[in-house]
């Protein structure tokens, strides 16, 4: 495996809050290494309109607001790379990153690898991801013009694919498991005004049925109160359910809560045992269960990159 110099510092992930810290980091003149991982861009590159970032009174583009941030990451001399991480070290100073090809060491490490869509996890969606289930109404929205479409959720993610989704679908029906919505009353408003969305609560999907055809052929629900059966037919199933941090790879490494979030003190400070981790950084979506947003994980992108600057002064660099 060939090895490459150390670098100063490597960002884990190329969302919202990676993008800030390398462009802060770059500016610092660290050269920072981002490694895109598994869903390069992160979140809002697989959404739509973003009207909540400051800056922007007519929202923009979720792609386009990754794009411009990756612009300018690269304008002050980040390294963007297509590799994700297959094992690391963090025993070994500098830190051990194994890409599986490569090897690299990193002096410091911003972990910034966000969180992934969730699934409900019944056999019948798995098999039908890719024909018709789908977590991304913005990738896929379109395959489904002129039919009925289901969307599960109860939170924002859930309202903004529904209200996505009416520009393709004849009807979408949104269900939820309770009675109690998550979403923001601004996006539930628009979501009942919408004469093409319907609501279903108190309701969970047993069943995606298709799975012969390898296209969803229809939801079997069932009301939770009732307990009663029915058969919703759609022609897809989109997943607005929330997410899963990406930190797998650093169980054992650091304090991770019981749904799998970094733990972090002052917002960039994994611990282990309660202690910070020398010279490891996280911010963005998972180290945060409580606010998950683009402005604050850019926000905390920013204040990771700092801290990796004062720590290497320290460290006499
Ligand atoms: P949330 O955690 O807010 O909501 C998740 C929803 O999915 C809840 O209704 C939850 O139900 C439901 N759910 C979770 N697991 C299951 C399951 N296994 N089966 C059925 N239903 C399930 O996540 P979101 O992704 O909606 O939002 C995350 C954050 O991002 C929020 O802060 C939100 O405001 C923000 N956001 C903002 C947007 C905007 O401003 N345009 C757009 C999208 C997100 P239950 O309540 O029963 O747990």
């Amino acid at each position: 495996m060939p090895e490459n110099n150390t670098r100063d510092t490597v960002i884990l992930g190329s969302g919202c809050s990676g993008l800030t810290a390398a462009i802060y980091a770059a500016r610092s003149n660290l050269k920072p290494l981002v490694l895109e991982g598994h869903e390069p861009g992160g979140q809002l590159s697989i959404t739509t309109l973003v009207e909540n970032f400051p800056g922007w009174p007519d929202g923009i583009q979720g792609p386009e607001l990754i794009e411009n941030m990756k612009k300018q990451a690269v304008r002050f001399g980040a390294e963007l790379r297509m590799a994700h991480l297959t094992s690391i070290d963090l025993n070994k100073h500098p830190f051990e990153l194994n890409l599986g090809n490569e090897i690299i060491h990193a002096r410091t490490l911003i972990i910034a690898s966000g969180a992934s869509a969730r699934w409900l996890n019944l056999p019948s969606e798995q098999a039908l991801i890719g024909y018709g289930v789908s977590s991304c109404a913005t990738c896929d929205g379109f395959f489904f013009s002129g039919k009925e479409i289901a969307v599960i959720g109860g939170g924002d993610s859930a309202m903004e694919e529904a209200l996505f989704l009416t520009r393709f679908a004849s009807k979408v029906t949104l269900i939820n498991r309770t009675e109690h919505f998550r979403a923001s009353k601004i996006m539930l408003d628009r979501a009942f005004a919408h004469p093409k969305i319907k609501f279903l609560s108190n309701t969970t999907v047993e069943e995606v049925l298709g799975v012969e055809e390898k296209d969803v052929k229809g939801l079997r629900l069932k009301n939770r109160a009732s307990g009663e059966e029915s058969i919703l037919p759609v022609s897809a199933m989109f997943l607005g359910i929330g997410h899963t941090p990406n930190a797998l790879a650093f169980k054992g490494m650091m304090d991770l809560d019981e749904d799998g979030y970094i733990l972090t003190q002052n917002n960039v400070f994994p611990t282990l045992n309660g202690k910070p981790i020398p010279g490891v950084f996280a911010c963005g979506d998972i180290q945060d269960r409580r606010y998950r947003q683009a402005i604050t994980a850019a926000g905390s992108g920013c204040m990771a990159a700092l801290e990796v600057e004062k720590f290497l002064e320290e460290h006499g660099r």
